[in-house]
């Protein structure tokens, strides 16, 4: 890291940065940062920069709340969108409390700890995110939000707007060193998908939270906005967050296995097992928000129902078929996960839930064939298949009852998590919305 260290004090004077952001993330996936200039930035390389933790949600108690952003060197980027006349760069960091351990309210942490205990069963983590979001002409809350295009699953909508914001989005998102696989017109009007290339999960967490803003900046230089919520508009498809996860050992993916029928390895049978049997409990972590239930309904290509299939849109965990000769390109998709997760922590649950399959030896279930959108909660049972939980409030339940979010999380990070989750879940209980007020009030 000293290298790195290095590399970047040469950068910032050779390009004539005039600030650097630090950049972390708080407990809700938020991104907090804040600058400082080139001449505090050898001293916040060697020793972190103090802040006040207890202004950002999830981060400190009051008693003990100063904490010390430590940047990562390796996270070094300039800023793309800011003016050439005053270059501005980026830097993640890690939290730590004023003794140099890390703080345990900081999500890359607990990512770390997760990638750290999978490392020492002799894997790394990888993961790709598909990330949907939908242009809105505004942020306005008080109406339904307008799209800025009528556009289709892959339609090519030359010339319009936001085919040019969501290109200009990935071409500042390759200046910074991101590779995308791919970008496409999602199912509904006005709503885009980005595709990462596989990086190991800390790296991608890191560039879950960039390319949102990034998104987001761009669209804001436009006058219009960009949304990550799960499901904006009733009707249409909601904003998942599919990941592509696979574990290597060295150089070699450990789920690739060409003499199983599926392609997969048995520790990839016991990862999905693991995912599965797991799933309920990490759901209140992939899908944060009251509204992020409104996505996982049936009909809308989102996943209602604990199962995998090799090709069957209606599962939580699709098998995607692997190009001939391309072993290293076997994954599962875990198809639950929105946009609007903190991926830190998502990737975190996502991991223990897979490497419990693996050191449990977890058997997998049998693949579901059919579309489960169309069979009855009899048949369903009659199958042994789970329902996901379908709201927040059954979501955080099945959470605190889990001992692997809890360890998997730490005590603060899962005590914080459900206590501000019942918190959101009893405000929105209270609320009179628009529907009860139509449908009752004109007749009741
Ligand atoms: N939008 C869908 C979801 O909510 C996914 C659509 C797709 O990529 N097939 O998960
Ligand atoms: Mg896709
Ligand atoms: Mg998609
Ligand atoms: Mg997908």
């Amino acid at each position: 890291d000293r290298a790195q260290a290095e590399y970047v004090l040469r950068t910032v004077e050779e390009r004539g940065i005039r600030f650097v952001q630090l950049w972390f993330t708080d407990v809700l996936g938020t991104p907090k940062t804040f600058s400082i200039t080139p001449a505090e930035l050898e001293n916040a390389l060697e020793e972190g920069m103090t802040f006040d933790g207890s202004a950002i949600d999830g981060f400190s108690r009051v008693q003990e709340s100063d904490v010390l952003a430590w940047p990562d060197p390796t996270t070094f980027q300039l800023l793309p969108w800011q003016s050439p006349e005053v270059p501005v760069a980026r830097v993640f960091c890690d939290l730590c409390n004023l003794d140099g351990s890390p703080f345990e309210g900081c999500p890359r942490h607990v990512l770390r700890r997760a990638l750290a205990r999978a490392r020492a069963a002799g894997f790394t983590f990888f993961t790709a995110p598909e990330i949907e979001y939908f242009y809105f002409a505004d942020a306005d809350p008080r109406r339904p939000p307008r799209g800025l295009d009528s556009g289709s699953y892959f339609e090519l909508t030359p010339g319009d707007q936001a085919e040019q914001l969501r290109r200009a989005s990935v071409l500042t998102l390759e200046e910074m060193g991101i590779p995308v696989e791919h970008a496409q017109h999602e199912d509904a009007p006005s709503q885009h998908e980005i595709d990462l290339r596989y990086t190991d999960a800390l790296t991608m967490a890191d560039t879950v939270m960039t390319t949102r803003l990034v998104v987001k900046e761009i669209a804001r230089r436009q006058g219009v906005h960009a949304s990550f919520m799960p499901k904006p508009l009733a009707g249409v498809q909601g904003s998942g967050m599919h990941t592509h996860l696979s574990l290597f050992a060295g150089e070699t993916n450990a789920f690739a296995d060409p003499a199983d029928p599926t392609g997969l390895s048995a520790v990839a049978r016991h990862f999905v097992a693991g995912l599965l049997h797991h799933a309920p409990e990490i759901t209140a972590v992939t899908n944060q928000w009251v509204n992020s239930y409104k996505r996982l309904v049936p009909g809308y290509e989102a996943p209602v129902y604990v199962s995998w299939a090799r090709n069957n849109r209606s599962a939580l965990v699709r098998v995607p078929v692997v190009k001939r000769g391309k072993l290293e390109s076997t994954r599962v998709e875990y198809r639950a996960p929105d946009s609007a997760c903190n991926p830190y922590l998502a990737f975190a649950v996502i991991l223990a839930a897979g490497m419990a399959g693996v050191e449990g030896d977890y058997p997998l279930p049998p693949e579901a064939t059919t579309n489960l959108y169309e069979l009855t909660p009899e048949e369903l049972a009659a199958e042994g298949v789970a329902p996901l939980p379908t709201s927040l409030q059954e979501a955080v339940s099945a959470m605190e009852r889990s001992e692997l979010v809890a360890e998997t999380l730490g005590e603060h990070v899962f005590e914080w998590f459900v206590r501000n989750k019942r918190a959101e879940w009893a405000a929105y209980k209270t609320h009179v919305s628009q529907f009860e007020l139509d449908r009752y009030l004109p007749v009741l």
